[in-house]
């Protein structure tokens, strides 16, 4: 394959295929190709945010060990990183959310353990939301739902939902991968925008395994999907096992994940940030406080989680403008409807 010709093809709006999507996953990040691809998925974030790059801002309603016992997460039960529980006050999750959106947040984001009451959700949703500025988008980023809770999603004033299929659903989680796709497109009929992302990658990961996950964010119509990669958490089975994928490498999928989405795909996440994966086509970065599923402190501000000034930073550092003021990836980016079904894929 050669990789100007698939450049060539994909500014002539022809979607590349999944073969096409697998080669350019499995050149060495540090090759002539990969910087290409890199440039390219730049140009083409840089064209459909015009160089406005965004910062959103995630805070966690609870911390509690939980059963769905995802792998790579913190939370999980078997990882024995927490044992004990906490909630928010909605005194406390509304100051949280004001001081993020006081520092330039362009979206808020609030997130909970699988478990967390689904009532309790919407009643801090309706709180939170009685509080923010009306243009500022509001996501939840919760379990899985049915219909009627994404309608309530949508009545207690939330603009969309952040919801991923992970890869190895169902095998490095304890989550069936039908309920996952399900509640996608439970959100989706709702009206919720949709942000999603294939994630989280690690060194395990097939090239074949991304490229299908690829395709299926895209498949989605979200306001954005991206490439996250796994954080290791200290001690557990996956980083002893696995380890991490490296910064660069990271770069290279998100750029690939770029070329491989449709242009109706605005945003394209990356988490954590950094400057390779700013200079690499990402156009989307999350700032946290406190718990954080690839943490081990409590607060993830005194641990992994970075600030809206370092994120920030990040963009600046790679020569690329940041938004001020409210999202417009989830102002433009409110997908349509069509019903996810994982396994659907171009090919040649
Ligand atoms: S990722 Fe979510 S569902 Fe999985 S263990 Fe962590 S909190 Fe639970």
């Amino acid at each position: 394959m050669n990789i100007s010709e698939i450049i060539m093809r994909s500014r002539n709006g022809e979607p590349c295929t999944r073969e096409q999507i697998i080669w350019m996953l499995s050149l060495p990040p540090s090759s002539p190709e990969s910087y290409q691809i890199m440039a390219e998925a730049r140009r083409i974030s840089q064209e459909l945010t015009p160089d406005r790059a965004e910062v959103h801002a995630q805070f966690a309603l609870n911390l509690a060990p939980c059963p769905m016992n995802c792998k790579f997460c913190s939370f999980a039960v078997i990882n024995k990183i927490f044992e004990h529980s906490f909630q928010l006050t909605a005194e406390q999750a509304v100051k949280n959310a004001l001081i993020l959106e006081a520092e330039g947040a362009s979206a808020i984001f609030v997130m909970s353990t699988a478990l967390y009451d689904f009532g309790d959700f919407l009643e801090m949703g309706r709180e939170i939301k009685r509080h923010l500025k009306p243009e500022t988008p509001f996501i939840a980023n919760c379990g899985d739902g049915t219909t009627k809770e994404a309608m309530q999603l949508k009545d207690a004033g939330f603009t969309g939902v952040y919801h991923a299929l992970r890869l190895r659903e169902g095998r490095d989680t304890a989550i069936d991968p039908a309920k996952r796709i399900k509640s996608i497109n439970a959100f989706k009929e709702a009206g919720l925008a949709l942000g999603t992302c294939v994630e989280p990658v690690g060194p395990e990961h097939t090239s074949e395994e991304i490229a299908d996950m690829i395709l299926f964010t895209g498949s989605l119509q979200p306001a954005y999907s991206g490439l996250g990669r796994r954080i290791s958490i200290p001690g557990t089975e996956m980083a002893q096992k696995y380890g991490m994928i490296s910064e660069l490498r990271q770069a290279q999928f998100l750029a690939v994940t770029r070329l491989g989405l449709p242009r109706t795909v605005i945003g394209n996440c990356t988490h954590e940030p950094c400057t390779v994966t700013a200079a690499a086509g990402a156009n989307l970065f999350w700032t946290e406080i406190g718990a954080n599923p690839r943490d081990t402190q409590e607060k993830t501000e005194e641990g992994r989680g970075f600030t809206i000034a370092k994120c920030r930073e990040f963009y600046e550092e790679a020569e690329c403008g940041v938004l001020d003021g409210p999202s417009a990836i989830y102002n433009k980016g409110v997908g349509e409807s069509g019903k996810a079904s994982f396994g659907i894929s171009r090919s040649s």
